[in-house]
């Protein structure tokens, strides 16, 4: 029998919680599995973990932990449960670093796939004009990131964390400041090899299965578990300029924003985030920027304000630099920012990329990085960022304290087309993330209940106001809010499903369809 720890969840959260209807015993279930010939292996005890995740809100347990050691392990796993049809309940969830956010890699009374155990022999480079990397899906980016430079390559889209697998970035799209000019990193793979919900093993590409390749991008883990990934390369740099400036105008800094994301030669890195009511900003800067105007930037005052830090890096290699600087005075020139607030900072590579990491270090200090994460990711259509902008920051929110809310625009025609993923109609929409953490037991503003209330008066304001947005790593509890949000792309979505997992074994916890027992 499994248990389910609801202590986290509100009210208004409590899910539909599958019943044991299955013909099936578990017992039965739990010696076949206990049978299966695996070079891994397959435990029952010891697998909490497997019901946490970043969010810290769901917690479901599994009857089972697998760690595979091959891809015929995952293989022969989900062709045992997809033999027992539908005398049974059991489900199959791979698990990258259980980043999610509302138990979407978990699976009650299932079998959780720990996808960091899969070891394929080695990365494979294939260096040259297309370079690329043949990586293990359940990969961590930052290996990737340094092995990878190793050979003074890497991979040219990112997410801001590095510490995620590729499996599971896949799954959603995998966004950060290169998006605008690479698209997302779902834009910026060859090939995979996927394991489909019959078991089969199945390589995929542009022209090879190629339903099943764009199916699984995005695909939120529904029509298979990628085992491996080919990701595309590109020259390394060393070093990067690392650039802040604010503007108090919401309209002057997002026109800002959307002129580098369309021009030559621009940054290599374009984001911004929202900061309300900060007291001491500019100063809690000055241990890792050094501003333009020390003396104009220590008199500027953030308190009371509603300010748009645009953060924008340019990568380069010392024997340029002369250039870089050339070329950066040239952009931020036809920039519309407040003078007195240009930082400038100079990483390697590596720091700029792995920056949330030192973050996450410190939070972990505190105990402040396994609290309840309620964060709310939305991609809004470009002409309607400033409607969302005037009612939601300063007037819904009126503090950033709870965790940072990243603004930046991105073009769509790089997003490659026919994958799983939703995004809006427009040739520009913005990712805007609320990236809140909660307070454990707080029942005050920085408490789980009033984010969450919080996240839902924004989410209404959009659907009120027809901005015509999208939920990024999107939650819904019901089957219709999913038809609403995959739009025209629900019929193929839900056809792919019936090809490539007809019994509705993988990932469960997305709760888009249930396995019919
Ligand atoms: P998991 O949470 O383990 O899995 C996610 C989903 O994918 C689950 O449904 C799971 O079953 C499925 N899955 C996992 N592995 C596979 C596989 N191999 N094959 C098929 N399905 C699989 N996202 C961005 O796009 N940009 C960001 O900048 C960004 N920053 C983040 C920062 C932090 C601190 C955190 C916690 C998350 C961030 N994310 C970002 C979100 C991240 O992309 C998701 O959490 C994503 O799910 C990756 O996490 P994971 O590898 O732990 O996957």
């Amino acid at each position: 029998s499994f248990t389910m720890n609801k202590n986290h969840l509100s009210s208004k959260q409590t899910l539909a919680i599958p019943t044991l209807s299955s013909q099936l015993g578990s017992s039965i279930v739990h010696s076949s599995l206990k049978d299966l010939k695996l070079e891994g292996n397959i435990s029952f005890d010891n697998i909490d973990h497997a019901a946490k995740d970043f969010g810290n809100r769901y917690h479901f347990l599994p009857l089972a932990v697998l760690h595979p050691k091959s891809v015929s392990d995952i293989s022969s796993t989900i062709k045992l449960v997809f033999g027992m049809g539908s005398s049974s309940d059991i489900t199959v969830a791979a698990r990258g670093r259980g980043h999610s956010l509302q138990g979407q890699a978990q699976a009650i009374g299932g079998v959780v796939v720990n996808m960091e155990s899969l070891w394929l022999p080695e990365m494979y480079f294939q260096t040259g004009k297309m370079a690329y990397v043949d990586v293990s899906g359940g990969e961590l980016w930052i290996n990737i990131l340094h092995e990878s430079l190793k050979r003074g390559l890497a991979p040219k889209s990112w997410t801001d964390y590095l510490h995620l697998t590729v499996g599971g970035t896949l799954s959603n799209a995998g966004v950060s400041g290169q998006a605008f000019r690479h698209g997302p990193q779902i834009s910026n793979v060859y090939q995979l090899e996927v394991v489909t919900g019959t078991g089969e093993v199945v390589t995929c590409s542009d022209d090879q299965n190629s339903d099943l390749f764009y199916g699984v991008l995005g695909g939120l883990g529904q029509f298979g578990i990628i085992t491996r990934a080919r990701i595309a390369l590109e020259p390394a740099p060393t070093m990067v300029k690392w650039i802040r400036v604010l503007y108090s105008d919401f309209n002057i800094f997002s026109k800002d924003q959307e002129f580098l994301i369309s021009s030559q030669n621009s940054f290599d890195y374009v984001e911004g985030f929202v900061i309300i009511n900060r007291t001491g900003l500019v100063n809690s800067w000055r241990s890792s920027y050094i501003p333009k105007d020390p003396v104009k930037a220590s008199q500027f005052k953030s308190e009371g304000k509603v300010l748009f830090c645009l953060e924008v890096a340019k990568y380069f290699n010392p024997e340029n630099n002369g250039n870089v600087n050339q070329n950066i005075e040239t952009l931020l020139s036809e920039l519309n920012y407040i003078p007195s607030t240009l930082f400038q900072s100079e990483v390697s590579y590596v720091q700029f990329l792995d920056r949330v990491h030192v973050a996450e270090m410190k939070q972990r200090e505190k105990g402040l990085w396994d609290v309840p994460h309620p964060w709310l990711n939305l991609l809004i259509p470009k002409n309607k960022i400033s409607d969302f902008a005037a009612v939601v920051f300063g007037n819904i929110l009126t503090d950033t304290s709870k965790g940072p809310i990243l603004v930046y625009p991105v073009n769509k025609s790089k997003w490659r087309n026919g994958t799983s993923v939703v995004t809006p109609e427009e040739d520009i929409f913005y990712v805007v993330s609320f990236l809140s953490s909660a307070m454990p037991h707080s029942t005050g503003k920085d408490g789980l209940e009033h984010i969450l209330n919080q996240n839902n008066r924004i989410l209404k304001f959009c659907e009120s106001s027809q901005l015509g947005i999208k939920q990024y790593l999107p939650h819904f509890n019901m089957q219709d809010e999913w038809k609403a949000h995959f739009g025209k792309q629900w019929e193929v979505f839900k056809g792919r499903k019936s090809t490539y997992d007809p019994l509705a074994i993988l990932a469960p916890g997305q709760r888009i369809f249930r396995k019919a027992v």
